[in-house]
């Protein structure tokens, strides 16, 4: 939740919202009088007026358009607001007594000492077990370090930079005899900026004893990908403290990643061919949501130009919104785009990247400025938007009017890869701007706007999220405006998930497997993020081995071509155009690869039958195919090969790629057919040979 503000408000609205503000403030609790108590509610609405207003006081709800519901999470006060409007309010019973039995749980933890124990042997961030599977910040760190002992060639740590509290750390002084230890440990500059009273609600041993640095850990076959230009997926996990999923979402695909090299074809192509940068983004804030819900940490732990001294938890409350403090269009929206206010949970900073935490983001994703290139260099990602002469600097400022850029778009043959933050609970998939800017013509679409809008609709029917470009709010100085708007990539908020502390077995059924399922395709897409989406996915790639063959044997490959899997939302604002339908194609064409993606320098593909498949939808048959063939391993080296296969639509677009294993046993030592030479392209065309015959076998029932 945000909190209230006048101006996201309508006068009459602000007006009774101060009013409630004054109330929950003082006396008045209608619904049990427990400031700390969360309600689960849904909030039907009547109209987008409605909605707009709902939506301007809720951070992340989630918006069900089929049902006109709004579903969020909101405290006592903020209950008490929406009721003011006039707007029924349902309260989700058992959802609210999950998250109330998981207040009640850990203050028992907390008394019986449960949580008193060394983080590392800690089972999670929580000791019921409701949340058993989020890892702390020290759990989280310790995976990557075991990560890297474990996959040394596939693996490398980067720290980022000190997150707030490391940034004011001093060594201990002498003064009068004594060592003051004040600014020398993360819990001793806690009591320094928190009071007493806020204090005690925190079991200070489960706090680090120094304070942690901003993370990355960097995962590919970097051998296999020297001197070549990869596509690079980053992610941001964490950066709202609260939100538990997301953290430990991007662990867990690193993770999978990692462990399933060799053993999964697809895990193996995208480690070969892409790189995966994970960042940490608010260790300091998660230490705090880690421990106390009812805090509702969101922001970073600024106690010094972001204090907060007032509301119901003052001190608490402190801290700066990192993702309001990207400095690409920072506090240019207006319109709630973000918040001047310190206690504010969406306060922006007191200046574009004043915090550490973003400072060493945006250096790190976005590298340094060349002036002579006229371009930023040395990044995560690269910078893929040309700068004109009269834009050439680092702001992407015009030198004539002093105006953002917001005109000029990427190649669609960017290859650089993508960025995502990684946010809950909103289930929807969002791209730039954030917000309509009067500079920008009262528009909020980007150049890539069509690109990017495919992106989301493809990742849609993967995570079942909501392709909306916007959610009903507004936001400036994200972190997606900002890696799309300095550098050109396509650059997403996903919102995941049903519930900032999820529940694990939501986070074990739904949230973790849907999210899986979204990097999944993008990772097969990441080599031209904004073309291959226009294709067909391909999946299901199967190579008919049971154990390595002799080469010269005929193997079977079959694949599903599918260009039906995509999903369309409505815009989240009523004046913001939907984005474009994506047109679904018949399937043309589907072409099997081995050993070389079909994008390399000379691949060489073999077209693939098409046949009708029993995951055709019957109103559109033809887009979903299919595709089978044999392999002729005729002169393949013993070992094992990568098959990979890729689609076409009938618009020509190819798609993202799935890949299979090939085993070709051991030469016997009698035997002949041992020629290296000219041994792939003799396989290939014994494929092709193999086609064909069976094309004009069938060619009097087929449907080509
Ligand atoms: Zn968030």
């Amino acid at each position: 939740m945000k909190r209230i503000h006048p101006p996201r408000l309508t006068p009459v609205a602000a007006i009774v919202a101060s009013v409630v503000l004054a109330c929950a403030a003082g006396v008045i609790h209608a619904h049990g009088g427990d400031p700390d108590q969360v309600y689960a509610v849904k909030i039907p609405y009547a109209s987008q007026d409605q909605l707009s207003q709902l939506t301007g006081m809720l951070d992340h709800p989630y918006v069900d358009q089929k049902t006109r519901t709004v579903h969020a999470e909101v405290s006592d006060e903020e209950l008490h607001a929406v009721e003011a409007l006039g707007i029924g309010v349902q309260i989700d019973v058992e959802e609210t007594a999950r998250i109330k039995a998981f207040i009640t749980s850990r203050s028992r933890d907390e008394s019986s000492g449960a949580l008193n124990r060394p983080s590392r042997e800690q089972p999670s961030s929580v000791a019921d077990g409701t949340h058993s599977c989020y890892r702390t910040v020290e759990q989280t760190y310790a995976t990557f370090d075991e990560l890297k002992a474990k996959y040394p060639d596939l693996v490398q740590l980067k720290t980022l930079g000190p997150a707030w509290m490391k940034t004011q750390i001093k060594e201990p002084t002498v003064v009068n005899n004594q060592y003051d230890n004040s600014w020398s440990s993360y819990t001793s500059l806690l009591a320094k900026f928190i009071p007493q009273s806020l204090l005690q609600r925190f079991n200070l041993a489960l706090f680090p004893a120094q304070p942690h640095d901003v993370r990355a850990i960097v995962v590919g076959n970097f051998k296999k990908q020297e001197g070549k230009e990869v596509p690079r997926m980053v992610w941001t996990g964490g950066i709202h403290a609260r939100e538990y999923a997301p953290q430990e979402v991007g662990t867990k695909f690193i993770e999978w990643l990692l462990d399933n090299y060799g053993k999964d074809p697809n895990a193996t192509m995208m480690l070969d061919n892409n790189q995966y940068h994970y960042i940490i983004h608010n260790p300091d804030g998660r230490k705090l949501a880690e421990q106390d819900r009812s805090a509702r940490q969101r922001k970073n732990t600024n106690y010094i130009t972001a204090l907060c001294t007032t509301g119901t938890n003052a001190q608490l409350s402190s801290g700066v919104d990192l993702n309001r403090n990207y400095p690409f269009g920072w506090a240019t929206g207006g319109a709630g785009g973000s918040d001047g206010n310190v206690c504010g949970e969406t306060f922006r900073g007191t200046g574009p990247a004043s915090e550490p935490e973003t400072q060493a983001v945006l250096n790190y994703v976005r590298g340094t400025w060349n002036q002579a290139q006229c371009k930023w260099e040395g990044g995560a990602l690269p910078d893929g938007r040309p700068k004109s002469a009269e834009y050439c600097n680092p702001e992407n400022r015009s030198t004539v009017t002093g105006e953002l850029d917001w005109q000029t778009g990427a190649s669609d043959e960017y290859g650089g890869g993508m960025f995502i933050d990684l946010h809950s609970n909103a289930r929807a998939i969002l791209w730039p701007w954030g917000v309509e800017r009067t500079e920008n013509g009262f528009n909020t679409h980007t150049p890539n706007n069509k690109g990017m809008a495919v992106i989301a609709q493809r990742l849609a029917y993967h995570n079942n999220y909501s392709s909306q470009q916007l959610l009903s709010y507004n936001t400036e100085g994200t972190t997606k405006d900002a890696f799309y708007g300095f550098l050109g990539a396509p650059s997403y908020t996903v919102e995941m998930g049903r519930s900032f502390y999820e529940d694990c077995g939501v986070f074990d059924r739904e949230t973790y497997p849907e999210n899986f399922n979204g990097f999944h395709y993008m990772s097969r897409a990441l080599h031209r993020v904004y073309k291959l989406p226009f294709g067909p996915d391909t999946v299901d790639v199967k190579v008919e081995q049971t154990a390595a063959v002799p080469a010269g044997t005929k193997v079977n490959v079959s694949a599903l071509v599918d260009d039906n899997r995509y999903r369309y939302s409505n815009a989240g604002q009523a004046n913001i155009l939907p984005p474009p339908y994506p047109v679904v194609y018949n399937i043309a064409s589907a072409k099997v690869y081995i050993d070389q993606m079909p994008w390399d320098a000379g691949a060489e593909g073999k077209p693939l039958e098409l046949g009708t498949s029993d995951q055709a939808k019957s109103d559109f048959p033809d887009a979903t195919k299919r595709a089978f063939g044999q392999i002729d391993t005729t002169g393949l080296a013993p070992g094992r090969h990568m098959v990979y296969v890729q689609g076409t639509n009938s618009d020509g677009k190819p798609g993202a790629v799935s890949a299979a294993f090939l085993d070709v046993a051991e030469a016997k030592s009698s035997g002949g057919g041992g020629g290296a030479v000219g041994g792939l392209a003799a396989a290939l065309a014994g494929l092709a040979a193999v086609a064909l015959q069976r094309r004009r076998k069938q060619a009097a029932s087929s449907s080509l």
